[in-house]
């Protein structure tokens, strides 16, 4: 989807939220827990599974669960960090605090790196990842020496 018809989607946090909704339930709804899907919706907008009573949210057992960022933009600094824009860059075009972006970014790279490592069997011991840090700017935020790096893949 591109970025206008993104941010057209997730105009505001009620919409976001029910896009995230939607992409987290895109196969039914069931039990973060135990995958199933006798569930019943409570007052609070949590959800009780009936097979194994755990009560659960629409984001409980994902990355997003602890996360602070309004839903609207959040979806748009995952659009933003999939076309390579720093976290400071990211920070600044939605204005959001550059610390919590960056813990958004690390969080989605630390998805990637457990999506695209189904077969833990490979990845045993020390990872080594041909990337090069290279310093394109410093500069100081809120009184604090912030230096924006991107990464480049070596070979
Ligand atoms: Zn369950």
């Amino acid at each position: 989807m591109d970025i206008l018809k993104l941010s057209k989607t997730v105009s505001n946090e009620q919409n976001a939220f029910k896009f995230l909704k939607n992409l987290r339930w895109s196969d039914g709804l069931k039990c973060s827990r135990c995958n199933s899907k006798s569930i019943v919706k409570l007052k609070d907008k949590r959800y009780l599974c009936l097979n194994c009573k755990a009560r659960f949210s629409d984001l409980s057992g994902t990355y997003l669960s602890s996360n602070k960022i309004p839903f609207d933009k959040l979806i748009l600094a995952v659009k933003l960090f999939v076309l390579g824009l720093s976290a400071l860059e990211t920070s600044g075009e939605l204005n959001l605090n550059y610390k919590t972006v960056l813990s958004l970014f690390d969080t989605m790279r630390l998805a990637i790196f457990h999506f695209n490592s189904d077969d833990k069997s490979q990845l045993s011991g020390e990872i080594e990842v041909d990337m090069r840090p290279i310093l394109v700017a410093k500069g100081m935020v809120n009184k604090a020496e912030v230096h924006l790096i991107k990464y480049q893949f070596l070979g």
